[in-house]
């Protein structure tokens, strides 16, 4: 599957630099872009318009989780758009899956997260959890709790609110972002790789740093709490242990509600279908999540809520005006919800949590040999999310050198077969869950090629040049 004929790849470049605007673009290169066009896959692989094949380690965008080409994910899809394609989701009109899909994500949540608001991806999800939270307080007459907390360092998507909750320096250059009631805390992966502090004093840092944030703002001027379990866009960065649960008891002392924001960490990825207690042992007031909820199939997300705020919100509705303004089109679109069915039938079947329990150690193990290598300077990540940290040797951070040696990384990787995904000085890794151990070896094997040679580049004078 995949590859084209010389004529149609080559109008299929020409139209992507003629008239598409990529997410995440280069704006330097627009209308130069030189995209890699995908177009067929199959297992942990993907295959470009000419005809090479690659092992997929990004997998598809962190949400490919069981693999390409599962036909009972794509059959039921195709039933379903066969007898019911779509119809409003809006008021008290249900679609069949959408139902069964809120019964089963209200079984695997954790605590009383028996509430389901579908959203059409991740941003939405989270942007619906935060107006859940203002709605939440100003039910309980305290419409004055608006503030968020977020963490530099966190990513929570691309629309408005989501892209002011994200804490990324890199995108944040030239936009201007809500910043009057947005709060940024200390990023829990600062210090991580500074083996001079120990976690407990990351730890106890972290949380005096919150605690005065709190005191700054006031308790009663904020909203909710808004945290990946594991950050990863940001650069893959696991907060030290017993952060979770100190994050939890702080925002709970003060009614500060908790949003687990598990759009990557969710469906598997950590070897659970939530992390937030499994891994980490805690349960959040919500949890958003998108991404493997359908294994990228569609796009789709939802909010999970606790009984306790949805029973807040329908025993203090007004009875003038009792509507929840806030949903899309495509919430829950039956489609999407059939893809997640079928998902989760798979992912129970072949216990794909057990085998990314299984593998994911030695996984991260595999990467960990890379550090070996002088232009190497981390290796971090949890189960089946992780990243490898370049740097030009002496040199730290993200500078203009070391993205320039990563980047090279990237492309000796893509050369030898291997996607991963380049974010600034780091190559960052989250394959389809499905993967054994033999492409775990094909993974590290080429990128510890990649590595070889973008160093010799570095000793000869061509690789780096910034
Ligand atoms: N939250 C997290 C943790 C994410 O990683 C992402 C996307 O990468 C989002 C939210 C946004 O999701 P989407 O791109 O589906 O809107």
């Amino acid at each position: 599957r995949g590859g084209r004929d010389d004529a149609v790849h080559g109008r299929l470049l020409a139209d992507d630099t003629r008239h598409v605007l990529h997410p995440w673009a280069d704006l330097s290169t627009l209308g130069k872009q030189d995209p890699l066009v995908i177009t067929g896959a199959e297992g942990v692989e993907v295959v470009d318009s000419r005809g090479r094949r690659y092992l997929d380690a990004i997998g598809g965008m962190w949400c490919v989780t069981v693999g390409y080409g599962r036909e009972e994910i794509v059959e039921a899809m195709a039933a379903q758009a066969r007898a019911m394609p779509y119809f409003t989701p809006f008021g008290d009109v249900a679609n069949e899956p959408a139902i069964e899909l809120a019964a089963q994500l209200a079984a695997l949540a954790p605590g009383d997260l028996n509430r389901v608001h579908f959203t059409t991806g991740g941003s939405t999800a989270v942007e619906s959890a935060v107006r859940v939270a203002h709605l939440y307080h100003a039910a309980l007459g305290r419409p004055g709790r608006r503030h968020v907390l977020s963490r530099t360092d966190a990513y929570h998507g691309s629309t408005y609110l989501a892209a002011s909750l994200s804490g990324k320096q890199a995108d944040r250059v030239r936009f201007r972002y809500e910043d009057t009631w947005v709060h940024h805390l200390e990023s829990p992966g600062h210090d991580a790789d500074d083996t001079s502090v120990s976690a407990a004093e990351r730890l106890a840092g972290l949380m005096a740093g919150m605690e005065a944030a709190i005191d700054r703002i006031g308790a009663e001027n904020i909203a909710c709490f808004v945290a990946e379990p594991v950050l990863a866009s940001g650069g893959v960065l696991v907060p030290p242990p017993g952060y979770h649960q100190a994050t939890r008891e702080l925002c709970g002392r003060h009614d500060i509600l908790y949003i687990s924001d598990e759009v990557v960490t969710g469906f598997g990825r950590l070897g659970h279908f939530f992390a937030s207690q499994d891994r980490f042992g805690i349960v959040p007031d919500m949890i958003t999540t998108a991404k493997g909820l359908t294994s990228g199939y569609q796009p789709l997300g939802a909010v999970l809520i606790s009984d306790r705020i949805a029973g807040t919100l329908a025993e203090t509705a007004d009875p003038d005006k009792p509507v929840f303004s806030n949903g899309f089109t495509y919430s829950g679109h039956p489609v999407a919800c059939a893809a997640a069915l079928a998902n989760i039938e798979l992912m129970r079947r072949e216990d794909i949590c057990g085998h990314v329990r299984d593998v994911g150690p030695y996984f991260m193990d595999r990467l960990r040999e890379l550090r070996s290598s002088p232009i190497v300077a981390a290796v971090r990540g949890d189960h089946l999310m992780a990243c490898v940290e370049c740097r030009v040797p002496g040199e730290s951070g993200p500078t203009p050198r070391n993205m320039a040696l990563a980047h090279r990384v990237d492309t000796y990787c893509e050369a030898g077969g291997l996607l991963v995904r380049p974010y600034e000085n780091l190559c960052i890794m989250s394959p389809p869950l499905v993967v054994g151990a033999a492409e775990i070896d094909r993974i590290a094997g080429v990128m510890a090629d990649a590595l070889a040679r973008a160093e010799a580049d570095l000793r000869s004078g061509t690789a780096a040049a910034g």
